[in-house]
């Protein structure tokens, strides 16, 4: 069982998405399930109604899974698991205040060395525990040996006991904290492979440690994805536009073209265009680079444009708004100077749109659309051509600018001969 943990806390980042693909890949490749894991205990940093966008956006990427749960519905068993370890002296209940580990963290940020838990209350007597009746939190005790981490990008990792750290697993307020719900609930779905961002690396040894400590001693095996860079080298934030899924999808980015990107970035695909079933046959996680990816715009676009041209014409006359095919093949005349549907659309829209006609081109303007309105049908643009050339008059710049402006709403474009091929049936709709 593979499982993609989103936190509904914000729009969802690429570097999510990436995992998301990456989980579904594998879960395919090893024929095993994927779960949704939707990590909802953080109350204060949720955001109503993100869960649903997820789900929406992993559907809208084709992202099967048999299941989505709430991290929230499974506290009665962090609680239980908590209880469990202090039963067997592998966790402690710890009453130190938080003014005063700020006071220990201070100190040692004063004298520049990392700040570790002292285990003041690790070994207290079981009567100062008991009638004790000030708040406590629940700590883990810290492993006795180094741990070491196999993962299938960055290789082995190890973690020595103080990196660990007795470390809190309860809060004062009986919520489980991030790494303890995450550790359990991988315990209890039966992961079998963790494929995450490499941000939560040091929390590995943590969960380890506790499903260790749980006796749990199923080996689950990892993969820590490089963190994706924007165009300056700094890890790509919420600042940079382009980190949202949501953004990308609303500049007009086709879902299989963000796919195709995140899953080549970083990576050394046998082609460069392709779709995520393509990608079930050959991908493999130990080919992942270990050093960061860089997010580059130009080659999404890129990417972008050819996904675009594979798409037949009805599917892109949708995605500019038409209902009809031929918008679509008109879409792809377009693609020569357009690599998203939002660029497509302004390309199309005025095409339908009254005309904005410069002052030079007025006259010439009027009498050829009043010749258009009254030519009759051509089959060919040669003869349409020749047609209103004649009976309007015009000739040369006088000619080729106003028709250019009247059919496509543009001074600049593609081949107005190719243009008319697909625009031909709606002359009375351009020209009005
Ligand atoms: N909820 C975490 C996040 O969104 C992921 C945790 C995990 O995959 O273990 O970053």
């Amino acid at each position: 069982m593979l499982r993609f943990a989103p936190s509904p806390t914000g729009d969802m980042h690429i570097g999510n998405l990436r995992v998301a693909l990456f989980n579904y890949i594998v879960a395919k490749q090893k024929n095993e399930d994927l779960i949704i894991r939707i990590e909802d205990t953080d109350k204060e940093r949720n955001i109503e109604g993100k869960d649903q966008e997820i789900l929406n956006i992993l559907d809208l990427f084709g992202i099967e899974y048999s299941q989505v749960m709430y991290q929230s519905q499974n506290v009665r068993f962090h609680t239980a698991m908590a209880l469990q370890l202090i039963h067997e002296k592998k966790a402690f209940s710890c009453f130190c205040s938080s003014d005063w580990l700020d006071k220990k963290r201070d100190e040692a940020k004063n004298n520049k060395i990392a700040y570790r838990y002292d285990d003041a209350c690790a070994n207290l007597p079981a009567e100062l525990v008991i009638d004790n009746m000030n708040p406590f939190t629940i700590r883990i005790k810290k492993p006795d040996e180094t741990i070491t981490i196999k993962d299938h990008i960055k290789g082995n990792v190890s973690f020595e006991p103080n990196e660990v750290d007795s470390f809190i697993i309860m809060r004062q307020d009986k919520t489980p904290t991030y790494n303890f719900a995450c550790a359990v609930d991988d315990m209890l779905s039966d992961i079998s492979l963790i494929i995450r961002g490499e941000d939560h690396m040091s929390n590995t040894p943590k969960q380890d440690h506790i499903r260790a400590s749980l006796k749990y001693d199923k080996k689950i095996e990892y993969a820590h994805l490089p963190i994706i860079l924007n165009d300056i080298g700094k890890k790509m934030s919420k600042r940079d536009d382009a980190s949202s899924v949501k953004w990308l999808l609303e500049e007009g980015f086709l879902p299989s073209a963000i796919a195709n990107y995140l899953i080549l970035m970083g990576n050394k695909p046998p082609k460069e265009i392709f779709e995520i079933k393509e990608a079930i046959e050959w991908f493999s996680l130990d080919a992942i680079s270990k050093s960061p990816a860089r997010f580059d715009m130009d080659m999404l676009r890129h990417i972008n444009k050819e996904h675009l041209k594979n798409l037949d014409a009805k599917e892109l006359s949708r995605y500019v708004g038409f209902a009809d095919g031929e918008i679509g093949e008109l879409a792809k005349v377009y693609l020569e100077e357009a690599s998203t549907t939002k660029e497509l659309k302004t390309k199309i829209e005025p095409i339908f749109a009254q005309k904005i006609i410069p002052e030079e081109f007025m006259e010439q303007s009027k009498i050829m659309s009043e010749t258009i309105r009254n030519a009759p049908y051509f089959e060919e643009y040669e003869d349409f051509k020749n047609y209103i050339m004649k009976e309007s008059g015009l000739k040369g710049k006088n000619f080729f600018k106003p028709l250019r402006l009247l059919l496509t709403g543009a001074e600049h474009g593609p081949d107005v001969a190719e243009v008319y091929k697909y625009l031909k049936n709606y002359i009375g709709e351009i020209v009005k």
